[in-house]
């Protein structure tokens, strides 16, 4: 196991429901990986467990040698998530939730980390404004802002994009470009193959529980990736 991220023979059963079985990735530090799938597939289920949200059944993930199980203190420093819940706190401030998050990662200088973040996603003129009263995008910006707070190694994306106007989508393309040039490691799921392509260092398809699909972004060619990734889409349909 010497990958930045080692993902080894992962399964997760839920009652009466098998959505991995038997999942097997490595990544190396600076790689970006854009997941595709079907509805059902297990992608959430996958980014749950590497966030250390749901238990794997079993299994083995370690992110710069650190277990899931064995470390898991080390394990969750070296995350950052975006997924469907924000995790933010409607009743306080954009400005008060960046440096509760700050706080909580015991982030140097947690009211100027916070700042700085709001100034990256465009908020800063909103930033004692409560996130109750955000729009959708604002509140999706902010969650990037939050999930960056640490500076995490790994950052996972749970269809990012989704309910994103176009403003705030080329904000979050940007972030990531960002993150990228920064050798962050990324995990993004998502549906919009334009998105998915332009970031990525690697693809992968999880259809059915099973990565059935995992390739360096510069060797495929996107028309045929397509084709490959509707096959599965319609393959769940169908089943
Ligand atoms: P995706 O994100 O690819 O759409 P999910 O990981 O959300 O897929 O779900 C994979 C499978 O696991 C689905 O069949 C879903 O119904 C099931 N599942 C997900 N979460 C739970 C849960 N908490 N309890 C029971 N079944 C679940
Ligand atoms: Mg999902």
């Amino acid at each position: 196991m010497s990958c930045f991220l080692t993902v080894k023979n992962l399964f997760k059963e839920y009652e009466g429901c098998r959505a991995l079985r038997g999942v097997n990735f490595g990544l190396e530090k600076g790689d970006f990986l854009s997941l595709f799938g079907p509805n059902g597939a297990g992608k959430s289920t996958l980014l749950g467990i590497v966030s250390t949200l749901v238990s794997p059944s079993s299994g083995q993930i370690e992110i710069k040698g650190f277990d899931l199980t064995e470390e898991p203190e080390q394990f969750k420093k070296q995350l950052g998530v975006i997924s469907h819940n924000s995790l933010l706190y409607d009743h306080m401030t954009a400005l008060e939730n960046l440096i509760f998050y700050a706080s909580l990662y015991k982030v140097k200088a947690p009211e100027n980390r916070a700042v700085e973040l709001l100034r990256v996603v465009e908020l800063y003129p909103r930033r004692h404004s409560r996130v109750g009263q955000f729009s959708r995008g604002m509140r999706q910006r902010l969650s990037v802002a939050r999930a960056l707070v640490n500076d995490p190694a790994l950052l996972l994306l749970d269809e990012p994009y989704s309910g994103l106007d176009q403003y705030a989508a080329a904000i979050l393309t940007e972030q990531l470009a960002e993150l990228k040039s920064k050798e962050r490691t990324v995990i993004m799921v998502t549906h919009n193959l334009d998105h998915g392509l332009n970031s990525a260092t690697k693809v992968g398809i999880l259809s059915a529980g099973c990565l059935v699909f995992m390739e360096e972004r510069d060797s495929v060619d996107p028309a045929l990736f397509e084709v490959e990734y509707l096959r599965h889409v319609q393959g769940a349909v169908r089943a």
